[in-house]
């Protein structure tokens, strides 16, 4: 099979590549991204070097209509699974406008290009966060619940959700949507929380908590993500919407405790600051249609995960000085100038 995944210089796109080349020995992969602050291409330089006829790598934007349907064909795609997307809350709310561009429109237009060249296989890879805040006492989210988004980021996602419904619903087009629940492991960029919390507290700085820390997250660790979309893209129903978490509900402080036991620093780094604007209170997968439809369960518990996550990005600490860029430098000297 010759898919194509979009996105893949970003976190979750670079682990799924390497899970599926080396999962799938008859597949070869076409990674097009857009190369924002997020993506990295060095990320796979391996596979570039290797240089076996498995792996490319294609400069362009999913909102870019002509390029998608070349590039597609050029490649002979049979496949698509699209990661591309602006993924950042907290950027969501400082500037929506990219956020649009590229989670409505890049994906519709990505959407219509793959419809019109007659690709049988597409993955639309989606978040929790469309189905909005949950109460404690709540029932976690079926694929049933009501998408009631709340940042700019999330109502770009649910957008783009509903116009791959109706490319199945008015076209047939046979779709899948995935949502999963927030993702951890190597290559995260650190803007992230546990990224963001470990170099911080490596470098013994302030930890900023928002609001009380109390809100609850459901972490999956990102190969388990990966082995969803790979059953998703072999095994989805057309039209289907599958939802994925790592059954480990945490709040914040949690998390942020759970880094400083493991690397052995002071709890009194954390500093409680500003709670984010429409901070969605706690997030909750219910992943029951995807385990019965496709036989998905999450193969990490978080104490597991958390410890090889830390590992990795103590091995790599030039990875993050590396993808540290003038802008993203910018926007962190804005983000704490703002509190
Ligand atoms: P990321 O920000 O790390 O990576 C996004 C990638 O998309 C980058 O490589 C970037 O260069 C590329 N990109 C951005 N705009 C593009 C465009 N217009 N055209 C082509 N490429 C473009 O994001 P991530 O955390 O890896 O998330 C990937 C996908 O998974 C997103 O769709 C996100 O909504 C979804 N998701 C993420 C999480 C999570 O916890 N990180 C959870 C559920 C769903």
């Amino acid at each position: 099979m010759k898919l194509l995944v979009t996105g893949g210089c970003g976190f979750i796109g670079t682990n799924f590549i390497y899970h599926m080349l080396a999962k799938h020995q008859d597949l070869s992969i076409v990674n097009l991204d857009k190369l924002t602050y997020a993506g990295n291409r060095a990320n796979l330089a391996p596979l570039e070097e290797k240089n076996d006829g498995r792996y490319s790598f294609v400069r362009a934007d999913i909102a870019d209509a002509d390029a998608m349907a070349s590039i597609l064909k050029e490649h002979s795609i049979e496949a698509v699974v699209n990661f591309a997307a602006e993924s950042h809350v907290d950027r969501s709310i400082s500037d929506p406008a990219p956020f649009i561009t590229t989670n409505v429109n890049g994906a519709q237009t990505l959407l219509h290009a793959a419809m019109k060249a007659d690709i049988q296989r597409y993955v639309h890879v989606s978040t929790d966060e469309v189905y909005g805040s949950l109460s404690m006492e709540d029932p976690a989210f079926t694929e049933n619940n009501p998408l009631a988004p709340n940042s700019p980021y999330s109502a770009s996602k649910a957008s783009a959700d509903l116009i791959v419904r109706s490319y199945f619903k008015t076209f047939g087009y046979p779709a899948v949507i995935t949502r999963c629940s927030n993702n951890y492991g190597p290559w995260q960029f650190p803007e992230k929380l546990i990224p963001l919390m470990f170099k911080l507290a490596s470098a013994d700085k302030p930890l900023p908590v928002y609001g009380d820390g109390m809100n609850v997250r459901d972490w999956i660790f990102v190969t388990d993500h990966c082995l969803g979309v790979e059953l998703a893209l072999l095994k989805g129903r057309p039209g289907a919407v599958y939802n994925f978490g790592g059954n480990a509900e945490k709040t914040n402080m949690d998390v942020v405790q759970a880094i400083l036991r493991t690397l052995g620093k002071p709890e009194d780094l954390v500093t409680f600051v500003t709670d984010r604007p429409g901070h969605d209170r706690r997030y909750a997968m219910d992943y029951d249609l995807a385990a019965r439809e496709l036989g998905f369960a999450p193969q990490y518990d978080f104490e597991t995960g958390l410890t090889e996550t830390l590992a990795w990005y103590q091995h790599h600490h030039d990875w993050i000085a590396s993808i540290e860029s003038g802008e993203y430098r910018k926007f962190m000297d804005n983000w704490y100038g703002d509190r």
